[in-house]
């Protein structure tokens, strides 16, 4: 069986990095358009790193139940699951999955806007440090921001297309492309599952919604999946 899991930032909640359409569209406080935008950036680069800045450092977090069963399913499925990830934390990586693709970049990677080179960074960008490809001090987060296009897409596709479940965690429904993943996999043939707290804005999409906290709803759903007969 061919696994599609698309997260967001509902399953990283219970580590305690908050979402942010559950604070009034606000994340940690400010307004998107403010902090995660290319206009931002130009308008006011030393506020948008400050608040990047400030999101990577607040990756001293752990992974919860949620990651974890994700990763033990990977340990069952291999290359017959691949996590797509919204989220920019590497909660996921440090639960064990190793099969994940960040459509909307990584909080630990750094972006060279003179040289395109990417780097694996867990410091500040705020001073502007040099890119340690090309020594320009142009780096950025290498995080896709909004109006930008996410990464991936191609691969994110051909898995789509070849998935017989797709299953959403934690997620609005509220940011496309990610929000349509689930029309395109049932174009494809696929089951549909949505695991969140509440209803999403694309929970009647689903072949079945089911709400409650990723922590519970994600390790129950992976016990279901191995049981005896199920994931072949
Ligand atoms: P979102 O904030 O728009 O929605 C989160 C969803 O998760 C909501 O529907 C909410 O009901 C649900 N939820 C909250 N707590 C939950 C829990 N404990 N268990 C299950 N579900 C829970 O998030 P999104 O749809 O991922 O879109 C947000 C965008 O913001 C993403 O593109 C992402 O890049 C960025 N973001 C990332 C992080 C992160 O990396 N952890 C955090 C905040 C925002």
């Amino acid at each position: 069986m061919k696994v599609v899991v698309l997260t967001g930032a509902g399953i990283s909640a219970e580590s305690g990095v908050p979402t942010f359409r559950d604070a009034d569209g606000l994340w940690e406080g400010h307004r998107v358009e403010d902090v995660a935008t290319p206009e931002a950036y130009v308008a006011q680069p030393h506020v948008v790193h400050r608040f990047f800045d400030a999101r990577r450092a607040a990756l001293a977090v752990e992974p919860n139940p949620a990651h974890h069963a994700l990763a033990r399913l990977e340990e069952h499925l291999g290359d017959d699951l691949l996590v797509v990830t919204q989220n920019i934390d590497d909660l996921h990586e440090r639960a064990g999955s190793t099969r994940v693709l960040h459509m909307h970049g990584e909080l630990l990677s750094a972006r060279c806007r003179a040289c395109g080179g990417r780097s694996r960074w867990v410091g500040d960008l705020g001073d502007f440090p040099p890119c340690p490809a090309c020594g320009v001090g142009a780096l950025r987060p290498d995080v896709v921001w909004f109006g930008e296009v996410p990464y991936e897409m191609d691969r994110i596709e051909v898995a789509l297309e070849g998935a017989d479940l797709f299953v959403s965690i934690g997620t609005s429904g509220a940011v496309y492309p990610a929000a349509g993943f689930v029309q395109y996999a049932l174009a494809h043939g696929a089951s549909t599952l949505e695991l969140n707290l509440q209803p999403s804005e694309v929970s009647l999409l689903f072949h079945e919604s089911r709400q409650g906290l990723a922590g519970e709803l994600v390790p129950a759903w992976v016990e279901e999946l191995l049981a005896p007969g199920r994931a072949q």
